[in-house]
């Protein structure tokens, strides 16, 4: 149990996050939470972490929130020990096209998306960089390659973590630190069964691989980036997306 490595997810109280989560955990990774909405509706990750036998605590954090992304850093290396791994996953949206789109809906998502990233790196690397060792992984999006209509805030911020992640990757290679992003295409969640199956069947075509993808997909892809066999890989963008973007 004391070698385990200790994994800070953002955004892991459901969905994608809470998947990496939980695949992290099966390879014996001790599991820092962290999450904006209150601590019951991670409640099921949590008792599923704690079922898989690691240590899993739950942070309440807004990443946007640069004193408080500290605060719980601090926190979780008090608790833990150290941080051998960050996964910046938590994001939202708020999709207008730009004629509607205002200033407010622009900020938000930036300032999650990607102020929230900078935070966390901001705050994770100085405690990496004295172990000289780090894997971060943040999830970008398929959209911030494409664009898309209605998704110019998102978009931007998924792009930006693009640019982000190679530079961590350039700063921080020296101290055994990589930095690597996930793109997702369409994966499957609650807001994608929302759809109606004319929807779906129109989502097929662009998908050369001919289904949505899972959470799993996407929570393997992080495995496999902060695992050894990925060592020698930094400042890359996997595509993880059914061929949807080629
Ligand atoms: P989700 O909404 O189900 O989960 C997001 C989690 O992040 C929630 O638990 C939420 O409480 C948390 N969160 C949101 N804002 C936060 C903040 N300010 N501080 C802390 N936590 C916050 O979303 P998801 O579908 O699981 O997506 C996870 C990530 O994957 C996001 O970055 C998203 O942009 C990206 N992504 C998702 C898809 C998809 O098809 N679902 C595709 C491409 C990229």
């Amino acid at each position: 149990m004391a070698d385990n490595r200790v994994a800070l997810i953002t955004g892991a109280g459901r969905g994608i996050g809470a998947q990496i989560a939980l695949t992290l955990a099966a390879e014996h990774t001790d599991i820092a939470v962290v999450d904006y909405s209150e601590q019951a509706a991670a409640q099921e990750t949590l008792d599923a972490l704690a079922a898989a036998g690691v240590t899993a605590r739950y942070y309440k954090c807004d990443v946007s929130d640069f004193s408080a992304t500290k605060a719980t850093v601090d926190q979780i290396v008090k608790d833990f020990g150290k941080i051998d791994i960050l996964v910046n996953n938590a994001g939202i949206t708020a999709d207008k096209l730009i004629m509607r789109m205002e200033e407010a809906d622009w900020d938000r998502v930036l300032s999650i998306n990607l102020k929230g990233c900078f935070n966390m790196v901001k705050h994770v690397t100085p405690y990496m960089m004295r172990k000289r060792y780090g894997r971060i992984v943040s999830i970008s999006s398929v959209v911030g390659m494409m664009g898309n209509a209605g998704q110019a805030n998102y978009a931007a911020s998924k792009a930006g973590i693009i640019g982000l992640t190679k530079t961590v990757a350039k700063e921080f290679g020296s101290r055994n630190i990589t930095a690597n992003a996930v793109a997702p295409g369409f994966i499957k969640t609650a807001m994608t069964d929302a759809l109606t199956e004319e929807q779906k069947q129109a989502m097929y075509k662009l998908i050369p691989l001919g289904c949505l993808g899972e959470t799993k997909d996407i929570a393997n892809a992080v495995k496999f980036l902060v695992s050894d066999d990925a060592r020698y890989i930094t400042g890359v963008v996997l595509k993880v997306d059914g061929g949807m973007y080629i």
